[in-house]
């Protein structure tokens, strides 16, 4: 595997940073999951431009342009012969000292690691998963955004170790008003009398995936609304699906021990995990 390393597409043995790099000392960067299939970068423009924006957010300036960020990517894909991967740009503030302050930093660094990739949940996308609900709030919008895509994913990696001390195959975090927020890489949509239900991105990454759900669920005629979505709503939904880059559109069957609708992914997700197996013109099993 070759990694793009600020320009230069090294061996990934040689695309290390200093320990003195505040992306390694206080999580200060930012990064993005792109997805290609079969040959063709899903939704580029996008991924590079919330990766710009999240910079923007962190008042980090990338020093390559959009177009060479694309460009950069596409050839990294290129250069390992990848056809259907997932692709990580990341951005560190650079290397400074063991303060804070980041203009000690010199210059950004840029690396873009790819590797082979399949849909993340195999089996899973015929029985469903089942997600227990976390005691860790995702970011508050007033504190570090959760709009930002940055190196800090320590909320989610704990609660990832609560789904996994739980024995669930996703966590769901609640915002910290208490409504439902997200998974923990990924986005949630909940299903009831037919309508779909998703919440407002102000407390949850703005996920390329949930767009594109989104616009393929108006597209089927469904009425789709963001706004807040209550426990009791989630807990008493017909259907649950979660959308991610890695991830897909992916049934929740189960949340907390209860059954959702029958317990089987329902007919609209069912819809939606078809759709994306249309786009990608790949099945869930890797
Ligand atoms: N929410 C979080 C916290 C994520 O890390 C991700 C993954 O990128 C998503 C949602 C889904 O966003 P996207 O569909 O853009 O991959």
């Amino acid at each position: 595997i070759l990694v793009y390393y600020n320009g230069d597409y090294v061996p990934k043995s040689e695309a290390t940073t200093s320990v003195y790099d505040h992306g390694f000392l206080y999580g200060d960067g930012v990064f993005e999951g792109i997805r290609a299939y079969n040959g063709r970068v899903f939704k580029l423009k996008e991924h590079v431009d919330r990766l710009f924006d999240s910079a923007k957010a962190i008042a980090m300036e990338i020093p390559i342009s959009r177009e060479e960020m694309s460009q950069a990517i596409l050839e990294t894909l290129r250069k390992n012969d990848l056809s259907d991967a997932y692709i990580r740009p990341i951005v560190s503030r650079g290397v400074g000292d063991l303060g804070l302050d980041p203009r000690k930093c010199k210059t950004p660094n840029i690396f873009i690691i790819t590797q082979e990739w399949g849909a993340m949940y195999g089996d899973l996308y015929e029985v469903g998963l089942k997600a227990v609900m976390v005691a860790t709030r995702r970011n508050a919008p007033d504190a570090l955004s959760p709009n930002i895509k940055s190196l800090n994913y320590l909320n989610n990696i704990l609660a990832k170790i609560e789904a996994n001390a739980k024995g669930g195959d996703e966590a769901i975090f609640l915002d910290s008003n208490g409504y439902i927020c997200e998974g923990s890489g990924d986005n949630i949509f909940i299903i009831k009398n037919g309508k779909v239900y998703t919440p407002p991105t102000i407390s949850n990454l703005k996920g390329i995936t949930r767009a594109t759900a989104i616009e393929l669920l108006v597209e089927r005629g469904y009425e789709l609304f963001e706004e807040n979505v209550g426990l009791f709503d989630l807990f008493t939904a017909d259907e649950v699906f979660v959308t991610g880059t890695a991830a897909e559109a992916a049934p929740i069957t189960k949340v907390d021990g209860r059954l959702i609708g029958d317990g089987k992914p329902g007919p609209i997700t069912g819809e939606m995990v078809k759709a994306f197996e249309d786009i990608t013109g790949t099945t869930g099993t890797p």
